[in-house]
């Protein structure tokens, strides 16, 4: 099987799942307990969390363990959101390019008498910041704009977002899921606010993440109950994750330059081999993406049809993001990019990570162009457009 479906999410190293097993077994002892086992185990808690921190550039004290991504995300939105009522400020500026995780907690506010920007991006993916300075308000609350695209990679400029909202006195979140283990990430230098990350989308287990949020930035609970987490997030700690987390995030870091020279001529070889077929195009910034992220699209075919021939062939890959799969609606990022809904429909993302090879990759290269043509000759659409009775967009 060829794995390219690494945006959604990763295989655990063999490193990270010997570092959690001794907390499924002998050290179960629960952090919150007085006698030594849970002394124990609060000492590993205690030693994962400033492992977080010195990948980020933040102090122990800034990391809040959650479930993974989307709760982190949910949990700085909302807790500023919460803060926004207090003080009478209700806008809101995101990017119509968010993960769901993002944009359906800015839909449960907009309910809630919020009034939420949602920023365009430019035809490569990414922000105009002068957009941004556009959109300030006096009763600005967030800035929330991720780090990196899930979908089609690009790279958002974090540190110019984060020098904007620190003139204007805003709290910038940024949704760092896709970039956390994949890029350079320095919270202080960035003048991040608040930034979530996940463990499985960096070869670490699911359901464990983290919000990091800087001192003096309010943060309200979303799940009550214990005082874990400096009471702000209730629930024994998944002790076994977090230490999973905590040792992967060391490993992408120590060895993120040598992967991402690797990820980077297998991500340019797919790209250039297979925008060579006729009428596609390639979906998102040429360069300021992540170096495992290949997003094309193809006219007239269907990407689930893609997905299942590739499937068929021992390539996993995706559509666009792993939510919408299944769903017949075109990908949200896609059309905010300014493709048509037909030709959204038509997308293939192929995602690596560092257990890919080039003897994969060219595997990749072979059998892709011939599915397409298969899909196509089956294709009324590819029909149309062949006979001139339709026209050609891409
Ligand atoms: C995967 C992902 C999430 C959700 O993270 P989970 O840990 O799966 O909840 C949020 N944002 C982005 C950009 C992601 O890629």
């Amino acid at each position: 099987m060829i794995y390219l479906d690494n945006a959604g999410t990763t295989k655990m190293d063999d490193k990270v799942k010997a570092a959690m097993l001794p907390f499924f077994d002998e050290e179960y002892g629960n952090a919150s307990s007085l006698h030594s086992l849970g002394q124990r185990a609060k000492e590993q808690l205690e030693k994962a969390r400033a492992m977080v921190a010195a990948a980020i550039n933040a102090q122990p004290y800034e990391i809040y363990f959650t479930s993974g991504g989307s709760e982190s995300d949910n949990m700085a939105i909302m807790s500023m959101a919460r803060m926004g009522k207090f003080n009478n400020k209700k806008h809101i500026i995101t990017t119509k390019i968010e993960h769901h995780a993002v944009l359906h907690t800015m839909q449960k506010l907009e309910d809630d008498g919020f009034e939420v920007t949602y920023l365009d991006v430019k035809p490569n993916g990414i922000i105009s910041l002068a957009d941004l300075k556009k959109a300030i308000r006096p009763d600005t609350i967030l800035v929330a704009i991720m780090y990196a695209n899930n979908e089609i990679g690009t790279i958002q400029p974090i540190e110019q977002i984060g020098k904007i909202c620190k003139q204007k006195h805003i709290t910038f979140f940024t949704d760092a899921v896709q970039a956390v283990g994949h890029l350079p990430v320095d919270v202080k230098a960035q003048n991040i606010d608040m930034l979530s990350l996940s463990a499985h989308k960096f070869h670490g287990p699911k359901g464990v993440g983290a919000l990091y949020v800087k001192r003096g930035t309010p943060l309200f609970s979303l799940i009550e109950g214990g005082a874990q987490e400096s009471n702000r997030r209730a629930g024994t700690e998944n002790l076994a994750g977090i230490v999973g987390l905590a040792t992967a995030l060391q490993i992408a870091v120590k060895e993120m330059d040598k992967t991402n020279a690797k990820l980077i001529k297998m991500r340019d070889k797919l790209i250039n081999e297979l925008t060579k077929i006729p009428h596609s195009i390639l979906n998102g910034d040429r360069n300021i993406r992540l170096a495992n992220n290949v997003n094309i699209c193809f006219e007239g075919i269907e990407g689930e049809s893609l997905l299942l021939l590739l499937d068929d062939a021992g390539i996993c890959a995706s559509s666009g993001s792993a939510c919408t799969s299944g769903s017949l609606d075109p990908s949200h990022v896609l059309l905010a990019i300014g493709r048509p809904h037909e030709v959204a429909h038509g997308s293939l993302r192929l995602t690596l990570s560092k257990y890919n090879t080039m003897e994969e990759i060219n595997k990749v290269i072979k059998i892709v162009p011939k599915i397409v043509d298969y899909l196509r000759k089956m294709s009324p659409v590819w029909d149309e457009l062949e006979k001139g009775e339709r026209k050609h967009v891409i």
